[in-house]
């Protein structure tokens, strides 16, 4: 996935918790985004077992405002990481689901895959707290089979961030599916 990374550097190692004879070594590496920026990004991962996971933390958020795009056509494309800065909105058009900016620190930093599973959590407690009868029903449950769709990776969709002031980011699996569109003139709309 990250082919442009460098400065790979293990700092420290400790016995994996999950099967409790592995060591685990926790790799620092930082990755030079597109437009100059730099993420670093902390790998854990365990010798013996599939023990692992990944932590994203932006060094830098002079990134343009602007709309980041990405289409999700398959499995590999839910693994693209996400980090939407307090400041930026997320949307999935296709489910009509959207995350306004404010501080949810829910949706900072995960993988696709994870945002869907937020969403999922999110539209069940709602329905839920719906009357039986109620005919919004038939509604939310169309939506509650696409998101699962989705996040097994057969569902089609969009994931847009609106970032007005910059510092969200995609780093997609696949480049080809992402775009990013300036926004002019941000610091006037945002005055208004
Ligand atoms: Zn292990």
């Amino acid at each position: 996935m990250l082919n442009e990374k460098r400065n790979n550097k293990t700092v420290y190692s400790f016995k994996c918790p999950s099967c409790q004879d592995g060591i685990i070594d926790i790799i620092k590496s930082i990755y030079d985004l597109p437009d100059g920026d730099k993420m670093l990004i902390l790998k854990f991962e365990c010798n013996i077992c599939n023990f692992h996971k990944n932590d994203i933390i932006p060094l830098t958020t002079n990134m343009e405002p602007g709309i980041m795009t990405l289409h999700i056509l398959d499995e590999n494309d839910l693994k693209s990481k996400i980090y939407r800065s307090p400041t930026g909105k997320l949307e999935i058009p296709e489910l009509e689901l959207i995350v306004e900016p404010g501080p949810r620190a829910d949706f900072y930093y995960t993988n696709i895959q994870g945002i869907l599973f937020r969403f999922e959590n999110a539209v069940s407690i709602y329905r839920n707290n719906l009357e039986e009868d109620d005919p919004e029903i038939r509604e939310i449950d169309e939506l509650m089979f696409n998101l699962k769709q989705a996040i097994e990776g057969k569902y089609k969709f969009t994931l847009n961030i609106t970032d007005l002031q910059g510092g969200s980011y995609i780093i997609p699996q696949d480049k080809s599916k992402y775009s990013f569109k300036k926004i002019e003139n941000s610091k006037e709309m945002e005055l208004e």
